[in-house]
């Protein structure tokens, strides 16, 4: 009986950091410090603690890492005014902006606001648009998250099915396009391939399983395939833990490497934060094109 390796998001997390706190120490020599400001609107409990956290990361790797908290009443033209001078500010590599966002703000509106250099959650239209032409020096923290999960494997992705569950803008969709561009071969599920009773047979053939849905159990081990790479990217709190998509217990039964929930892909995600904003940092200091 197969028992997969777990990957550790934690562990593959702290190389990162470290390899990211070696950069920084080289480019802090000549005086410069990278700088990102995270925009909050609202004073939202649970914003505050993400932040706390992020905040912890940057400052081991030597990155400046600022709130701007602005009242919840703010609207969006006051937001795209912040935005504005936050772009304008020379001392300021990245930008990124707290989700979930109060009702009355478009984020995708105000996002786009951010210039394409700063945009450290890469989600702009611009970073959306050079990930389409395999430019991904800044590209969504959580897709980069899986895929560096998926190649810390070993794997080679070149040929092999590879199914993503979830087509959300921040997660499934980018993660596709990077997939592609190591030459899998990329199906796209949702919503609609369960109604239609389809999921289930794309799960069973896929040998990198990504599921990004928000649903406990909703792969059941016997689905995966033997010896699959499984990412669970979904954060699920049933009673008072958290849990992913996928069964735990049973597919490590059959996968070759699963991330477990919490500690997989959760604090690599963050990782992959900091290096947009040493990649912003650097993009910004290179002589214009
Ligand atoms: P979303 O709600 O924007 O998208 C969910 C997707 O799941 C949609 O494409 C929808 O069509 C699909 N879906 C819904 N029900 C389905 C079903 N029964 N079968 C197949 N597909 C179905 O979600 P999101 O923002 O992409 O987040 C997905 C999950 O990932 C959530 O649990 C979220 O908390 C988690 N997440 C984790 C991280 C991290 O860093 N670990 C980052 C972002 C999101």
């Amino acid at each position: 009986m197969t028992i997969a390796q777990i990957l550790d998001g934690t562990a593959l997390a702290k190389k990162f950091k470290d390899a990211l706190r070696e950069q920084v120490r080289h480019l802090r020599q000549d005086g410069a410090v990278p700088r990102l400001v995270n925009i909050v609107v609202g004073n939202d409990p649970g914003a505050c603690a993400y932040a706390t956290a992020q905040k912890k990361v940057a400052e081991y790797i030597g990155i400046q890492y600022d709130l701007e908290i602005l009242a919840g009443h703010t609207s969006q033209q006051e937001l795209i005014e912040t935005i504005q001078r936050l772009n304008s500010e020379i001392s300021i590599h990245g930008i990124m902006i707290h989700k979930p966002i109060a009702p009355h703000i478009d984020y995708r509106v105000v996002a786009n606001h951010v210039v394409p250099v700063k945009d450290l959650e890469g989600i702009n239209v611009t970073n959306i648009g050079k990930m389409m032409l395999a430019d991904t020096r800044i590209t969504p923290c959580t897709p980069a998250a899986v895929m560096e999960l998926i190649l810390s494997t070993g794997v080679n992705l070149r040929g092999k099915e590879a199914v993503v569950i979830g087509q959300s803008e921040i997660v499934g969709k980018p993660l596709s396009l990077l997939l592609l561009a190591q030459d899998a071969t990329v199906t796209v599920c949702h919503l609609a391939t369960s109604q239609a009773g389809q999921l289930v047979g794309h799960i069973e053939r896929a040998d990198i399983l990504v599921v990004a849905v928000g649903k406990p159990a909703l792969v059941k081990g016997e689905w995966v395939k033997k010896g699959a790479v499984v990412i669970d990217v979904g954060i699920n709190k049933v009673g008072t833990e958290i849990v992913g998509d996928v069964e735990f217990e049973k597919a490590l039964q059959r996968a070759s490497f699963l991330t477990p929930v919490p500690g997989g892909v959760g604090p690599v995600t963050v990782v992959m934060l900091m290096r947009n904003a040493i990649e912003a940092f650097k993009i910004q200091k290179e002589p214009r094109k």
